[in-house]
């Protein structure tokens, strides 16, 4: 059998075992609804009660800030509009960045729409937001900053702790996109000053379709589902019983783990970075080190194509993603790595691997023998490179 290598843990990962056997019971014999009154009912309203605990558990907040949503992008939209909505009488100013996921993007701009002013912070070379350029881009319209907390492509950590500082200490309300970063790096919302977080259960091996919102106790927030009174009547719909019992469990592991996951990953990641630096032409994308995701990997290769690249080595049962995304038929280099101040064309040859749980140091040794001899092959019919 040809072998695959999952390299793409930041697009989703896989239910770990323990986390599915947690929801199998809530999937066949409690399916009552958690909104009824008899004891199939109390069952799962009790299993979200424990899951919701574990939540809070996972980033030190209290269990009645945590909300469950559909997924990450659900979170950041509600975040976002619900802040919006709510403050619109004491001004109109959201600040973000332009490295954020679309799903903060994509809102922001359609906040523009509405007549919301957004400005998008710039970032440096490594993907850092620079805190002189927050202070100066808060007026007295400002009503939300959104900076989220580690990047999906590049991985890059923001400064979160001094925004969130300087944020409290202005009065204004700090939601940070946590999708990438939760499970795989310490999170204290308490101590951090975060007064909205995104969650989103797939991120760290719980079901997709599921995720959280956290919201600081007293923050003023609209609703962006309207319906029934479920989530203490701020997110209607029936809950994902199985769903979110799965993504407590999820965490409850992720947080055991941490510590141990990260040590193992930052070195597999490091060493996989160093032996693909020895390629010609190539260059590392984002964070050098601690402000780095442990399991990202992100390079750019001079003349290499990364949607080529990512086909060839999906030949060779290696499953990767490139930084550009495909939209309306054209290959847009990705939004990220352009704020980099990286030259489209460069930007267009980026390879992102991204390693997590059963990332084995085989796998990534194996990496290191084959993507540069694929890279080597693909020059060949390279005029430019025939002769390196
Ligand atoms: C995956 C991701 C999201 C979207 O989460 P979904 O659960 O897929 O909706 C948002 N932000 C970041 C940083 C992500 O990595």
């Amino acid at each position: 059998m040809e072998r695959e290598i999952y390299m793409d843990y930041a697009a989703t990962t896989y239910i770990k075992p323990e986390v599915l056997e947690e929801m199998n019971p809530y999937l066949t014999q409690y399916f009552g609804n958690p909104s009824s009154i008899y004891r199939i009912s109390r069952n799962t309203k009790m299993a979200i009660d424990i899951a919701r605990e574990k939540i809070a558990g996972g980033i030190n907040g209290r269990r009645d800030e945590i909300f469950f949503t559909g997924g990450g992008s659900e979170a950041d939209n509600w975040a976002i509009k619900g802040i919006a909505f709510a403050n619109k009488d004491k001004g109109n100013h959201i600040i973000t960045t332009g490295i954020e996921h679309h799903a903060v993007m994509h809102t922001c701009e359609y906040l523009e729409e509405l007549g919301f002013e957004i400005t998008y912070l710039p970032v440096d070379e490594f993907g850092f937001i620079n805190i002189e350029d927050l202070k100066n881009s808060i007026n007295d319209k400002t009503i939300l900053v959104s900076v989220m907390f580690a990047n999906n492509e590049i991985g890059t950590i923001e400064p979160i702790n001094d925004i969130g500082k300087i944020c409290r200490e202005k009065g204004i309300v700090f939601h940070t996109d946590a999708v990438q970063a939760v499970g795989n790096i310490p999170i204290d919302v308490k101590a951090m000053n975060i007064d909205l977080l995104s969650i989103a259960s797939h991120k760290f091996y719980g079901p997709k379709g599921i995720g959280a919102l956290y919201i600081r106790k007293g923050i003023k927030i609209h609703n962006l589902i309207h319906g029934g009174a479920q989530e203490r009547a701020k997110r209607a719909g029936t809950e994902n019983v199985a769903g979110i019992v799965g993504m407590g469990k999820a965490i409850e592991l992720a947080v055991q783990n941490m510590e141990n996951e990260a040590n193992r990953l930052s070195c597999l990641r490091d060493k996989l970075i160093e032996r693909l630096l020895q390629i010609p032409g190539s260059k590392l994308n984002g964070a050098i080190g601690e402000d780095r995701l442990p399991g990202n990997v992100n390079m750019s290769f001079e003349g290499i194509d990364g949607e080529i690249l990512v086909m060839k080595l999906d030949n060779l049962g290696i499953f990767a993603s490139s930084g550009s995304a495909c939209s309306a038929g054209a290959i847009e280099p990705s939004h990220v790595l352009l704020a980099l101040g990286i030259p489209a064309e460069l930007a267009k040859n980026s390879l992102r691997l991204s390693m997590g749980s059963g990332t084995t140091e085989e796998e990534v040794e194996y990496l290191m023998k084959v993507i540069p001899e694929t890279i080597k092959e693909f020059r060949k019919s390279n005029e430019k490179w025939n002769n390196r």
